[in-house]
């Protein structure tokens, strides 16, 4: 897991501006496992930071995403989640409650998406759908559940 050192590091590196808003989105990102949305980082900046815009969260998190720092998630059609381990795994998100959760990735599985494609792959981002265990528990319900794996 990074540091708040590494993150400035990164970002001058890049020639960009280390500012008093950036350093505090690294802060409220560094070492967080909850798949925070866009929308609740921009929530939780605004205490701090009444006049920060939702654009300036969206391209420091690019920058870090850049920087091989941060994920990007757009497992979700309406919002997108940050994720600060870089390191590669998959996701899944519950189409009841909207649970999102990390699951482990097998090395073998990248290097075969790797090695099945000429290309040169820097990322893979597996999304997994379904029901989580605690609504599986409630019982069936009236919605049609949906299973799909997507990779791209
Ligand atoms: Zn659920
Ligand atoms: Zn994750």
């Amino acid at each position: 897991m990074w540091t708040i050192e590494d993150g400035i590091e990164r970002i001058r590196s890049r020639g960009l501006k280390i500012t008093s808003q950036r350093i505090a989105i690294l802060k409220l990102l560094k070492g967080r496992k909850d798949h925070p949305s866009a929308e609740k980082i921009f929530r939780e900046m605004k205490k701090t930071y009444p006049t920060i815009s939702f654009a300036t969260i969206y391209s420091t998190a690019q920058i870090l995403q850049d920087a091989g720092l941060l994920q990007i998630l757009t497992i979700d059609e309406h919002r997108v989640f940050f994720d600060p381990n870089p390191h590669p795994h998959a996701h899944f998100r519950c189409d009841k409650c909207g649970t999102l959760e990390d699951i482990p990735l097998d090395e073998g599985l990248l290097d075969g998406i790797r090695s099945s494609s000429s290309h040169d792959i820097d990322t893979v981002q597996v999304y997994c759908y379904g029901t989580c265990r605690s609504c599986g528990e409630q019982g069936p319900t009236t919605t049609r559940p949906r299973k799909n794996t997507r990779v791209h």
